[in-house]
């Protein structure tokens, strides 16, 4: 499976457009992480592990992430301030000039796919101008094999250019920064940003369009892992909910930790080939398997490490959105292939940092799909006066930016799917208890887990409602007891030691979700309508 030698074939790009340029095809992981050293574009940490700045970016940048409107996508696409219109001729214009931008250049290319199942596979080329961007590529898709390159036939390619600025006058961009995709060339075309992670996400939204369009599969911003009897779970969750870090867990088989579809074969395949970790505050003791995973042929992302290359994962003066890629093969226990059965059990994790969501509760029918179209999770944001608050962040289907499609779309699909399945859905929150962000405190990693694994086994009440409280608010099914955690810490009402300061804080919530659905109400049916809270402030 692992791959460490390198090609010796190599390849032309005068198709592209590219002139001249010096071509690495395929390198190893080692030959790229030598590279970067060599260009003086990485360090190495103590762990030998290659350690990279992303640049100006450091993050994701959504504004500036277009679709192009042409025949494939005008009627299907949901177009809006997420998928973001952009011309056709102009995307030609922008990419001769990005590929002349890159020719006479060294280059780094690799060909690798996405999709576990090979009846879904999706190949791609990825053309780099940075080596660490190639082993980025390298760590997070799949790698095929020497006999799969012999004949390898490239549908998408990724042509990505950190150091292109675009004009945003003569390039239609909104600035000097794009990740546009276009279906009908199927190019995905990155400049002007160096963060890695838009070469994963653009695939991820270009397969978020291409599997439900064209082939009956429901794509999902969830991890996913499978027990010892093949039970799959899913975790679906915004960013900093937890899909990596609950999805990594030593007693379970590791499917993915960020992208998977589920099949009309009631599968649930991967679409990547590696893990992609926020490090803040990483401890080798409460995440043993990614602090281990941190070793050569990882790349860690703006953190900072001190005259030895040690880490300080507790140092954010470049961002709080440290991270590490590296191949699902540094995490011992995986599932190979990257596939598992119908989910029994569906997670929704939410970072709740208004503190009144349940740790754990069991869902409706009804209140999954709500909560699936709703996609809540918070923010915390400063205000002058240095008070922070919540700020509740609702992204649909748990992943909006990345979701070409109108909502509803993957709500429809993802409820048909769990009725047939029969699964079990969560509502978790592994965010904030006993009081709001700055008054409480972060659920116990050992808590969420604990609750997890309580209902993977089926201890959570074994399913009878006399076992749970009905939350007055927010309608869902309360365990009152579970294995691991203190009796208390499963209602958060009883956490915050202030009904009344706990009731104005639920109502706010309640009502920042009502406020929310209002634009699917018209599409969502009663059934759905059903399943959200159950009272608001007024
Ligand atoms: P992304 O979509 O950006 O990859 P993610 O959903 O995978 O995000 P994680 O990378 O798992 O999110 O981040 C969760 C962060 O929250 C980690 O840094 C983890 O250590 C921390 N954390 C603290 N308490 C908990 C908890 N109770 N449950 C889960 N994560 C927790
Ligand atoms: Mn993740």
């Amino acid at each position: 499976m692992v791959n460490h030698t390198s090609s010796t074939k190599t390849i032309s790009l005068d198709k592209y457009g590219i002139k001249n340029a010096k071509v690495n095809y395929q390198l190893s992981s080692d030959e790229l992480h030598a590279e970067t050293l060599a260009k003086g574009q990485g360090k190495e940490s103590s762990t030998g592990t290659l350690a990279v700045n992303t640049g100006e970016f450091t993050g994701r940048s959504p504004k500036d992430r277009f679709i192009v409107k042409d025949a494939v996508t005008e009627d299907r696409v949901w177009w809006g301030n997420i998928n973001i219109p952009f011309d056709s001729d102009k995307f030609e214009a922008l990419y001769d000039k990005v590929v002349d931008y890159l020719s006479e250049k060294e280059l780094y290319v690799r060909d690798s796919y996405a999709c576990a199942d090979d009846n879904y596979r999706l190949n791609i080329r990825v053309i780099n101008e940075y080596p660490w961007s190639n082993m980025f590529a390298h760590n997070m898709f799949l790698r095929p094999t020497e006999a799969e390159l012999e004949n390898f036939e490239p549908e998408w390619t990724i042509v990505n250019a950190p150091g292109f600025m675009a004009n945003p006058e003569e390039d239609g961009t909104r600035q000097h920064n794009f990740a546009i995709l276009d279906f009908t060339r199927k190019i995905a075309l990155i400049g002007g940003t160096g963060y890695t992670g838009e070469i994963k996400k653009g695939i991820f939204s270009a397969l978020n369009f291409i599997l439900p369009v064209f082939k009956e599969t429901l794509p999902m911003h969830c991890s996913a892992n499978v027990g010892k009897d093949g039970d799959t779970a899913i975790f679906f969750g915004l960013s900093g909910t937890g899909k990596t870090t609950l999805s990594t867990d030593a007693n379970r088989s590791l499917i993915g930790d960020d992208e998977h579809g589920w099949t009309k074969e009631n599968t649930v395949f991967n679409f990547e080939g590696g893990c992609y970790a926020k490090v803040i505050n990483l401890s080798q003791e409460q995440e043993p398997e990614i602090y281990g995973a941190i070793k050569k042929g990882a790349i860690l992302e703006n953190v900072i490490m001190d005259g030895n290359g040690v880490v300080d994962y507790s140092d954010t003066s470049i961002t709080q959105n440290t991270r590490v890629s590296y191949p699902i093969y540094h995490i011992d226990n995986i599932k190979e292939p990257s596939i598992g059965k119908n989910p029994k059990n569906i997670f929704f994790l939410t970072a709740d940092a208004f503190g009144v969501l349940p740790p754990i509760s069991k869902l409706t029918p009804s209140q999954a799909a709500y909560h699936f179209i709703s996609g809540y999770t918070a923010k915390v944001a400063g205000t002058e006066a240095g008070v922070v608050e919540p700020v509740p962040s609702f992204s649909a289907c748990f992943g909006a930016p990345f979701m070409p499609l109108h909502p509803t779309k993957y709500a429809d699909m993802l409820s048909k799917k769990m009725k047939d399945a029969g699964v079990n859905v969560w509502l978790v929150n592994t965010g904030w208890t006993g009081g709001p962000y700055g008054v409480g405190t972060r659920m116990k990693l050992k808590y969420t887990r604990a609750m997890i694994n309580a209902a993977l086994n089926g201890d959570l009440g074994s399913y009878n409602y006399e076992d749970y409280h009905i939350h007055s608010v927010f309608g869902v099914a309360q365990p009152r007891q579970c294995h691991g955690v203190p009796t208390e810490v499963l209602s958060p009402r009883a956490t915050w030691k202030d009904d009344e300061a706990y009731y104005t804080m639920a109502f706010k919530l309640s009502n920042a979700f009502r406020k929310n659905f209002e634009q699917f109400e018209k599409n969502a049916s009663e059934e759905i309508r059903r399943g959200g809270p159950q009272r608001y402030a007024f």
